[in-house]
């Protein structure tokens, strides 16, 4: 066995207990500050009246051999398959997503798609006459699938999501998330199966542990401090000293008493924008202002108790405009242990909001009359299949990756 020395890690989140996981098992010395009273950050899955919910759905998936076997190794029996089925809902019709050709022409009629394959056809041709330097999502998307299906299937969803114009998104987050697929190979795969090689976003199945996403996490903590590991709670690290480019110690609060922290090796996960408010010294006046210039969507998890409900989606992607949701989940078609009762279906409604809009400032009960009304409107569920209900916000969930970001991460760097 040997000891690299301390190492200090600042969140209880999968990155932290991950890399708190790993310098365990080389023996090292290693302390984790979490600030919440819980383990897993956005990851981590709550119970409410003997169920249990995410704060919103979380699938596992990787191409990397490492994780999965990280995964595989932590959960073991507690490992479930879930068959995925994940729809999109627009203009009170389902369709499959990843999208498939025949569901797409029987949704949206012959008209329709016959404009979808001439648009398509318009963009490739464009695309390979006039190659052009692509700047945003709505560029990088049309010239995959064209203008008309970029309009019905990407803008108004990813506009829900990120509160901004697709104008105003990286091409690099769409090349990053619909990575590999194009609608050649979308029709290749309705007309002769899978290809050999797995389309990141074209999986039929994914992991799960049992008990919920946080199950993972919970496991991974147990088996740290089994290692020799310590991950303390109620623990807010306040400020990140630092010297000669060298992270020294970290001030941590605990019972309003304010603890210094010293270590050889420092992980910190907090958002970048709090890492770079807490350093001590402050950075200089550039990097503040670049950092205080990236934002964060943040989200609402309006978690319902339902019963009887009859859809079998792991969730359904909401594109219908007339409403603020965005997706549904049903965590009973992930594991059946997330549920008490047979005909009870654990839900979030997920909202993506930025903490100024009005959403954001309603309140729970307002919350969870809002999804229930929009639910009803859907036609997913009815008032009287509502049994009980309680909110999760969540601030900083998702980084905006914007224009201007990149560039202001790269001065922060
Ligand atoms: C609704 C939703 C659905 C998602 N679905 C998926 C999915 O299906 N698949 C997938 O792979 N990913 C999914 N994600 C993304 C995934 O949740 C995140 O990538 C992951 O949780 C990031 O882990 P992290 O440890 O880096 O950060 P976090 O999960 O944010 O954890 C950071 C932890 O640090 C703690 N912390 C912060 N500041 C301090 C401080 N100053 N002192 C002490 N502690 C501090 C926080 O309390 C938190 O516990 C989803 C995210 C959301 C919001």
């Amino acid at each position: 066995m040997n000891s690299a020395g301390k190492l200090v890690i600042v969140g209880a989140g999968p990155s932290g207990l991950a890399a708190a996981l790993e310098a365990t098992k080389n023996a090292n010395d290693v302390v984790v500050f979490e600030r919440s009273s819980h383990l897993g950050g956005l990851s981590r899955t709550i119970g409410f009246e003997d169920c249990l919910f995410d704060i919103g759905p979380h699938r596992f998936f990787t191409k990397n051999a490492e994780v999965n076997q990280l995964f595989n190794e932590i959960l073991g029996n507690d490992q479930i398959r879930v068959k995925r089925l994940t729809r999109i809902l627009y203009k009170d019709k389902y369709f499959n997503y990843p999208i498939t050709p025949l569901n797409a022409l029987l949704g949206l009629g012959v008209f329709n798609s016959i404009a979808i394959f001439v648009s398509y056809a318009f963009a490739r041709v464009k695309a390979l006459t006039f190659p052009s330097q692509l700047k945003n999502f709505e560029e990088w998307v049309t010239g995959q699938f064209g203008s008309r299906l970029y309009r019905i299937f990407f803008k108004t969803y990813t506009e829900k999501v990120w509160g901004i114009p697709c104008t105003e998104i990286s091409d690099q987050w769409a090349s990053q998330r619909i990575k590999n697929l194009n609608l050649r190979e979308a029709i290749v795969r309705a007309l002769f199966g899978s290809p050999k090689k797995v389309i990141k976003t074209l999986i039929d199945e994914f992991g799960y542990p049992r008990m919920g996403s946080g199950q993972f996490y919970h496991k991974m903590a147990s088996i740290i401090e089994s290692n020799g590991g310590e991950v303390r709670l109620n623990s807010p690290v306040e400020r990140i000293c630092h010297q000669d480019q060298v992270v020294k110690s970290i001030v941590v609060k605990n019972n309003n008493e304010e603890q210094i922290i010293t270590g050889d090796f420092f992980l910190c996960s907090a958002p970048l924008t709090e890492i770079m408010e807490m350093l001590e010294p402050a950075p200089p006046s550039s990097v503040l202002e670049a950092s205080r210039a990236l934002r964060y969507r943040d989200h609402i998890g309006v978690q319902l108790k339902m019963r009887n409900i009859n859809f079998s989606d792991n969730w359904i992607y909401i594109h219908s405009p007339e409403v603020k949701m965005a997706r549904l989940a049903n965590y009973r078609n992930f594991s059946p242990s997330m549920a008490d009762k047979d005909d009870i279906s654990p839900m979030t409604a997920e909202y993506f909001t930025f903490k100024d809009d009005a959403v954001w400032s309603l309140s729970d009960d307002q919350l969870i009359e809002l999804a229930i009304k929009e639910i009803s409107k859907m036609g997913l569920a009815q008032l009287d299949q509502f049994v009980s209900g309680f909110v999760i916000r969540s601030e900083k969930a998702y980084p905006v990756i914007d224009q201007n970001s990149i560039l202001y991460v790269e001065i922060i760097r």
